[in-house]
C-alpha cells in the first residue's frame, strides 16, 4: 500500500506538549509510521501538504446518533418512517466524521441494527452502549404515549428499554446488552433534568445494583459510564467504581479527590447545558431546573481541575445540539478555564482513554491508527478553527481520506 506524508504548518500531537512547526505524519497501511519535522521526513509515495494545524482525529465520548438534535420531540420521533430515520442517522454519522470526530461513544438509543450502519456509511469508529440501564421510574424509564404497543414500537425503532431492579436483574440486563453488542455500559445513577418521575438529586440505583453492573462489565472487559448529576448519585457511582461520570455538576471537593485517586473520568457535557437557556423550548419548570444546575457547572469544573481529575469531551449531541457541531465542546471547556491546549487534550488523548482506546487512537505517535485532522488555522490562538466544521480541511480515518477540501493546499 502506498505511503502518504501528511504535513501542515504545525503539528499538535494530543499529548499536551508544544506544537512542532512544519511537521508531518507518515501514513502506511492505515497506521502512523513516523511523526516529526518535514525536513527530516522519510520518503513517501504521496504527499499532502496543507496550511494550518495537523492534529489527531477527535473523540466525542458522549453522543446519541439516534436522536436528531434540536430538542427531543418523542412524538415526532415515533411517527417518523423507519427509512427516513435510518437516513437521518447515517447523515448524523457522516456530519460528525466530517467535523473531525473519528471516534465516538454512543451512550443510548442506538440499537444494534442501527449501529451496524457504520459498516455501510462514512461514520466515526463507534463504541455503542445500545441503551441506558435504569431502574423502574428512573432516568431511562420513558413513558410512551398511551395506547401504543411499547414492545412493537421500540422494536420498529430499534430502541432498547433496559429497565431492571435489584442486583440479579441488573446483572442479567447488563449481560443481555453485552450479548447484543454493547461495547460499554451506560447507567442512570441519578435522575435527569427533564425526566418526569425523578430528578438529579434522586439516586437511580443502589450501591449494590451499581456494583453488580460494574462487576459484570469488568468480567467481560467493558467499562461503565454513569449519568450522574446530583451529589448523592455521584458518590454512589464512585463507590461502585464506575469508569466515567457523565455531567457531574453536583461534584464536591471530596468527590473530586475521590475521582482523581480512583482515576475516574469526568465528561461534563457542557454543550448540552449551554442549550438549556430557552424557557420557550424547554417549558418553564425544566428551564428553572436546568438553570439551577447550569449555575453549578463552573464550580464543578474548577473542583475537578484543581483535584487533577481527567476531563474529556462529550457533547450529548442529538439530545440538544445537532450532529457535527461536536468540537464546540472545546470552546465551552475553554470558557470554563481550560487552556486551548488542555481542551485539545480533553478531546484527543483523554477522550481516547475514556473509550479504552488509548493504545490505538487519540495521539499522533508511531503505531497508532492514522486518524488525522487538519484545521485551517492555529487552534492555540483561536479554537473556532476547530469548532467550525468548514475550517476542518482534511480528515483521515485509518489512513483513508474521508474529507479533503481541495482549496486548502498550501
Ligand atoms: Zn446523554
Amino acid at each position: 500500500m502506498a505511503s502518504v506524508l501528511v504535513s501542515a504548518e504545525r503539528l499538535i500531537d494530543g499529548r499536551g506538549g508544544d506544537p512542532v512547526p512544519d511537521a508531518g505524519v507518515l501514513v502506511e497501511d492505515g497506521l502512523i509510521a513516523w511523526v516529526g519535522p518535514v525536513a527530516a521526513a522519510p520518503d513517501a509515495d504521496e504527499r499532502i501538504a496543507l496550511a494550518g494545524t495537523l492534529l489527531p482525529g477527535f473523540i466525542d465520548a458522549h453522543v446519541h446518533f439516534a436522536l436528531p438534535g434540536g430538542g427531543l420531540d418523542l412524538g415526532k420521533l415515533l411517527v417518523e418512517p423507519p427509512p427516513v430515520r435510518v437516513l437521518k442517522i447515517a447523515a448524523a454519522m457522516g456530519a460528525t466524521l466530517r467535523a473531525g470526530v473519528t471516534t465516538v461513544r454512543d451512550l443510548g438509543f442506538l440499537g444494534p441494527s442501527l449501529a451496524a450502519l457504520t459498516d455501510a456509511t462514512p461514520a466515526p469508529r463507534l463504541l455503542n452502549a445500545i441503551a441506558m440501564l435504569s431502574s423502574t421510574g428512573g432516568h431511562g424509564d420513558f413513558p410512551l404515549p398511551p395506547g401504543l404497543d411499547p414492545a412493537g414500537l421500540l422494536a420498529l425503532l430499534d430502541v432498547r428499554a433496559a429497565i431492571a431492579d435489584g442486583p440479579d436483574a441488573v446483572t442479567r440486563m447488563a449481560r443481555e446488552l453485552m450479548r447484543d453488542g454493547a461495547d460499554v455500559l451506560k447507567v442512570a445513577a441519578t435522575g435527569g433534568i427533564s425526566t418526569p418521575a425523578d430528578g438529579p438529586d434522586d439516586e437511580g440505583f443502589t450501591l449494590a445494583e451499581l456494583r453488580a453492573i460494574v462487576e459484570v462489565a469488568a468480567a467481560r472487559g467493558r467499562t461503565v459510564a454513569a449519568h450522574a448529576i446530583g451529589t448523592a448519585g455521584i458518590a454512589t457511582a464512585l463507590d461502585a467504581g464506575v469508569h466515567s461520570i457523565e455531567h457531574g455538576f453536583g461534584l464536591t471537593p471530596d468527590l473530586a479527590a475521590q475521582m482523581a485517586s480512583q482515576g475516574t473520568f469526568l465528561v461534563p457535557t457542557l454543550t448540552v447545558m449551554a442549550q438549556t437557556g430557552d424557557p420557550a423550548v424547554l417549558g418553564q419548570e425544566v428551564y428553572e431546573k436546568a438553570a439551577r444546575w447550569r449555575d453549578r457547572l463552573q464550580g464543578a469544573l474548577r473542583l475537578a481541575m484543581d483535584a487533577g481529575v481527567r476531563i474529556a469531551t462529550g457533547t450529548d449531541a442529538g439530545l440538544g445540539s445537532h450532529h457535527g457541531a461536536n468540537l464546540g465542546e472545546l470552546a465551552h471547556l475553554e470558557s470554563m478555564g481550560l487552556s486551548p491546549m488542555a481542551a485539545i487534550v480533553a478531546g484527543t488523548s483523554t477522550a481516547a482513554a475514556v473509550c479504552g482506546l488509548e493504545s490505538e487512537v487519540g495521539t499522533l505517535e508511531p503505531g497508532k491508527r492514522a486518524d488525522l485532522v487538519v484545521a485551517a488555522g492555529n487552534p492555540l490562538d483561536d479554537l473556532t478553527t476547530l469548532t467550525d466544521p468548514d475550517s476542518i480541511t482534511l480528515v483521515l480515518q485509518n489512513g483513508k481520506v474521508v474529507k479533503q477540501k481541495s482549496s486548502a493546499t498550501a
